[in-house]
């Protein structure tokens, strides 16, 4: 199989008929092999209705279904999971892509040798509420992750297959697959600009809470990547450095008081600090003792429930 296109909906039916068409046509214009995996993230439309429709009439149509709505991240995951291609592109379904990229994106993967390659939507057909924060956004990622791309969240990307079964996108970490990527060592990533039309049926999924939730989450990446297996080095470190300065503290105090006999301990703020000190580096260290073990029984957190598979 060459590609494996991973297609996350929510409530996109107006779509899914119109995108179905336009990728059979170039697929079959270019002799691929392929299959369209269609995660249907809990629509409450007849989104899976039409799907099921559209694989009667063409077998490369196949279908997940979940029983609520997890999320994009968790949609890609599962369709990562049961993509077959040597190349698998994800796209969004709401005819925002183009599958006219397809051809380009795999002879990028396949004879350039990128593990990955994100698209740019150079030219977008957004809101500028949605872009201005995007910009910045982009910003703070590249420099936090050395990963020089324009715009991380694009929909349309393509990865070797390897490239998926490695990474683990949950939450809202679909915006930082180039940063898992890199991190677990497929670090040839490249970029291609890409044509991006307004949304053409239905509305955006998500709001303006997308901008803090992404925050948190490139955080939450940094800090689970460099400590989530070692969190002792972490909390250790610093709860045994705060706690030791807290003691030196106390420790001058005692012997100001017993020896030298100036004043009462409690008036001065220095105790205080201490006094501080040595409970916060006590509550970091036992942190980092519960983190490690929590992380030695790691709990499966892609638990999600399937309603119903077509073709897989
Ligand atoms: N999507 C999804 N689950 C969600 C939210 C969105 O599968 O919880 C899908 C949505 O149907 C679309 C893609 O993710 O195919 C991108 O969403 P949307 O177009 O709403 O985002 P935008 O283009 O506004 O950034
Ligand atoms: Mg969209």
């Amino acid at each position: 199989m060459d590609i494996s296109l991973v297609i996350p909906l929510l409530n996109e039916e107006e779509s899914l008929p119109e995108l179905t068409a336009w990728i059979a046509r170039v697929m079959s214009e270019h002799g691929f092999i392929y299959e369209i995996l269609f995660v249907d993230d809990g629509s409450k439309d007849k989104s899976w209705k039409i799907i099921e429709s559209l694989a009667a009439t063409n077998v490369s149509v196949k279908g997940i279904k979940f029983r609520r709505n997890y999320g994009k991240s968790a949609a890609l995951n599962m369709g990562f999971a049961a993509a077959a291609g040597d190349v698998v592109i994800t796209m969004d379904a709401d005819l925002q892509d183009s599958p006219d990229e397809i051809p380009e994106l795999y002879r990028m993967i396949k004879n350039d040798g990128f593990d990955l390659v994100s698209g740019w939507k150079k030219k977008r057909y957004d809101p500028i509420s949605k872009t201005l924060p995007t910009k910045f956004f982009n910003w703070s990622a590249r420099r936090m992750s050395g990963i020089r791309l324009h715009d991380f969240n694009c929909g349309l990307k393509a990865y070797k297959n390897d490239v998926v079964k490695s990474v683990e996108v949950y939450g809202e970490m679909h915006r930082y697959i180039p940063i898992l990527s890199k991190w677990a060592g497929f670090k040839n990533i490249g970029e291609k600009v890409v044509q991006h039309q307004k949304r053409k049926y239905g509305r955006t999924k998500y709001g303006l809470d997308r901008f803090y939730k992404g925050y948190l989450d490139l955080l939450s990446i940094t800090f689970t990547t460099r400590f989530g297996k070692r969190p002792m080095h972490f909390f250790g470190s610093w709860g045994t450095l705060i706690f030791l300065s807290g003691f030196v503290i106390a420790g001058y105090l005692a012997y100001e008081k017993f020896f030298l006999q100036t004043f009462k301990m409690t008036d001065r703020p220095l105790f205080y600090f201490g006094l501080l000190a040595m409970i916060l580096g006590t509550q970091l260290f036992v942190g980092g003792f519960l983190g490690e073990l929590i992380s030695r029984n790691s709990f499966d957190r892609n638990n999600y429930i399937i309603e119903k598979k077509l073709g897989i």
